[in-house]
């Protein structure tokens, strides 16, 4: 799997740095060189990752953590790069959401290091992480076996694929155009009922496997999406 990692930072020549540590590795990279620039890309593409400088024009990188944690439901990990290095900012900046934190300056390997351990915290990392978990369901992407509170569910394969893709990001919206896209492989989503039959089949599973609540939940207008 090919990562994309977003970089905030409005100096160029670090901006330029840090993307040149990240594409040495491997990874794709989008840059943005303020706040507002990044809220436009990340409602564009999801990246895997976000290092995010908190000192910006405009929308500081605090607001911009803020706001994709608590307006846009992003579980992106976000590593936070910054010169202040008091404990109290720290502290506040991981109540806030951020994943960890890279004082200025850093050192090349300490950016890959870190990035790489936040990946893998966050189960991207393809390997031995493939079981995703939500409240009391758990999904083994290896075996394809779903399970709620222990009790396996019975799911056709489009069921257990629109289960996977709302798994990996728990709270993000996904249009029942998106999911037919995602799903079906592509082909015109048009007037045709079949992801709201599907979803509607998933709940009723889940349901009768014991969950206690309604994992899936409607987005009025919008579409579907986990928590
Ligand atoms: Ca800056």
């Amino acid at each position: 799997m090919h990562y994309k990692i977003l970089v905030v930072e409005d100096e160029t020549d670090i901006n330029a740095l840090l993307a040149d540590i990240l594409r040495t590795e491997g990874y794709g990279v989008m840059q943005a060189f303020s706040g507002t620039e990044a809220k436009l890309l990340i409602e564009k593409e999801l990246p895997d990752l976000i290092l995010l400088d908190l000192m910006l024009p405009g929308l500081s990188g605090e607001t911009f953590l803020r706001c994709i944690r608590e307006d846009m439901h992003i579980e992106t990990p976000v590593l936070i790069l910054s010169a202040k290095s008091a404990l109290k900012d720290k502290v506040e900046l991981l109540k806030a959401g951020a994943d960890d934190y890279i004082t200025k300056p850093f050192e090349p390997e300490e950016v890959t290091v870190r990035v790489l351990a936040a990946l893998r915290r966050s189960g991207k990392k393809s390997g031995s992480c493939n079981v995703l978990r939500y409240k009391q369901m758990k999904l083994d992407a290896d075996s394809r076996v779903v399970t709620v509170s222990d009790r396996e569910l019975i799911l056709t394969a489009h069921e257990y694929d629109i289960l996977y893709l709302l798994m990996q990001t728990p709270g993000k919206v996904y249009s029942r155009e998106k999911i037919y896209e995602l799903v079906w492989k592509g082909g015109y989503y048009g007037e045709n009922n079949t992801v709201n039959v599907h979803v509607s089949n998933l709940r009723k599973k889940i349901k009768e496997a014991g969950a206690d609540e309604e994992y899936i939940q409607t987005v009025y207008g919008i579409g579907f999406k986990l928590g």
